[in-house]
């Protein structure tokens, strides 16, 4: 009896340490190539006004994905993606480049950290 119940609360704490575990890795999908990636390993992206790079994955407003891989941000630069994504009808020249230019800052601090 005693250790059935042991048994029980064993199984249902694995559960649950599985259920954190998915909830902690959660996978976003990029809106430039539609690849399926960690949340974790991604950029994201908030469109407050203009779009920008949301570095600790915490700001208000809706958030877009985007592989932290230099083709993806790249294409982002077309701004089509971005206005399709974000379901805006024009987003400004400026505002992309200044967009690109902080992803593109962020990727070179992730390939330095990784030296
Ligand atoms: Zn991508």
């Amino acid at each position: 009896m005693t250790m059935t119940n042991r048994r029980k609360s064993l199984e249902n704490r694995k559960k649950r340490t599985m259920i954190t575990d998915m909830e902690h890795n959660p996978v976003r999908t990029c809106i430039v190539c539609g690849g399926k990636h960690a949340k974790n390993t991604m950029f994201r992206l908030v469109f407050n006004g203009a779009p920008m790079a949301d570095p600790l994955q915490r700001a208000n407003g809706r958030g877009r994905y985007v592989c932290s891989d230099a083709w993806c941000c790249q294409k982002l630069t077309d701004g089509k993606i971005l206005r399709r994504s974000f379901r805006v009808k024009s987003i400004s020249d400026t505002d992309i480049s200044s967009l690109t230019a902080s992803l593109a800052a962020a990727l070179e601090r992730n390939l330095s950290g990784a030296v």
